[in-house]
């Protein structure tokens, strides 16, 4: 029986998670749950999975339910410490974390599982990004198992030779398929009027506001580019993008003999997230076939960064290393937020982390300590520049 710490259990990743161990109770139990304030939907989660633990950041959230579950009969102990939340991620009796936290919060929890050894099955790719180095650091020397769940990077995953082969494996390049997002193509002249309602509407996937703005800007295939950096030990000049509208190929390995590697399969997060909860084994989604014939073409497009300058950005603060991809991520959070409550145009995201990028201070990364102090820095000028732009 692997049991299960689900950090972000209320949100899409989080629920199509709870959906795969649904089926499958004869394999899994969740022994925590951790979200920041959806509380009704918890109440649910408690009673259909009765974990032991729940973690719940925002305080007026952790009172109400704490007071909507006195008196039931089946009642989880629930923390609100945010410290106390990311030790649940070390908890012994946990064999899998399940990392689903959007953005920078989700950081401390994973690097907390990794520490611990766990088998962690990674959504939060901000996490990687601000911290590659030592987030792997801490899964080498801990012997922990890093799955990714990203379905780009989890169709890499399947692709490349084991691990264990030799050096020369023969792996020429990785090719990450992106849908090219809502905006895909509109004219440049109109993205200044863009909503965020038009950028939430993604045409493929049903995702959390963030990453579907992430996805629209391409600023999301840029976190991906970096977080495929450090999965897979790529260097960013092996990495290439993509725009496959259909999203039925969810990346590609190019290898040195000229074949490459493709997975396939409907645009559905539970097949990324059954493949990382169950390998090498393999089980039941619940995602229905991918009808072949239903299909129309598969186009293949390269990406345009003049429209999406995200991306370019991305592969610049890659090459920049040190810092710079946590201060990109950093940035582009506080855009993308302020962003959806109207207070910057689309356009001014990429200004936004552009502006920021250029005064990063340089240096690699030695301590969780000096990252976070770089992100609070960076979240602070991203503010002023936001100010600036109003
Ligand atoms: P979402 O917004 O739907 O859900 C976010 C979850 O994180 C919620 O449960 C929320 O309660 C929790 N959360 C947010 N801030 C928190 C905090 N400070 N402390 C504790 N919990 C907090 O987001 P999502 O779409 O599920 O994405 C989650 C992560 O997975 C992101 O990093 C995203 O990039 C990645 N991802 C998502 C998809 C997808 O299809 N949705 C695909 C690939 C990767
Ligand atoms: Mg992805």
């Amino acid at each position: 029986m692997q049991r299960l710490a689900l950090f972000g259990s209320t949100g899409s990743i989080g629920r199509s998670t709870l959906a795969v161990v649904e089926s499958h109770p004869e394999r899994y139990a969740v022994h925590t749950l951790v979200a920041r304030s959806n509380v009704d939907l918890l109440l649910e989660q408690i009673q259909q999975f009765q974990p032991k633990f729940v973690g719940v950041t925002d305080p007026k959230a952790a009172d109400k339910l704490r007071q909507a579950l006195a008196g039931k009969p089946f009642a989880p102990t629930v923390v609100s410490d945010e410290l106390e939340i990311t030790a649940l991620a070390g908890t012994p009796e946990v064999n899998v974390v399940v990392a689903a936290i959007v953005g920078a919060a989700g950081l401390a929890s994973s690097l907390a599982a990794a520490r611990a050894g766990k088998r962690l099955l990674l959504a939060n790719k901000e996490s990687l990004v601000m911290s590659g180095a030592l987030l792997m650091d801490a899964v080498r020397e801990n012997g922990a198992e890093l799955l990714p769940v990203d379905s780009e990077h989890n169709a890499i995953f399947q692709c490349l030779p084991p691990a264990s082969a030799a050096e020369s494996n023969g792996v020429a390049e990785l090719i990450l398929t992106a849908s090219g997002g809502p905006f895909r193509t509109w004219p440049a002249s109109v993205f200044d009027e863009i909503t965020p309602e038009q950028a939430c509407a993604h045409p493929n996937w049903s995702m959390g506001r963030k990453i579907s703005v992430d996805s629209a800007t391409l600023m999301n295939k840029g976190l991906e580019v970096i977080e495929a950096h450090w999965l897979f030990g790529m260097p960013a000049s092996r990495i290439s993008v993509v725009v496959h509208p259909q999203s039925v190929v969810h990346s590609m390995v190019r290898f040195n003999d000229g074949s490459v590697l493709a997975q396939m399969g409907r645009p559905d997060m539970r097949t990324p997230i059954a493949h990382a909860l169950a390998w090498p084994e393999r089980i039941d989604s619940g995602v229905e076939p991918l009808d072949l014939f239903a299909l129309g073409p598969l186009e293949f497009e390269p990406p345009d960064t003049k429209r999406f300058p995200c991306l370019q950005l991305a592969y610049d603060a890659l090459e920049a290393g040190g810092y710079a991809p946590a201060a990109l991520n950093a940035a582009n959070e506080v855009a993308v937020a302020a962003f959806l409550e109207g207070k910057i145009r689309f356009t001014d995201i990429p200004r936004v982390v552009s502006s920021v990028l250029s005064t990063t201070p340089s240096g690699s990364v030695c301590s969780l300590e000096e990252l976070l102090e770089v992100d609070a820095q960076t979240r602070q000028q991203a503010q002023d520049e936001i100010s600036r732009l109003r």
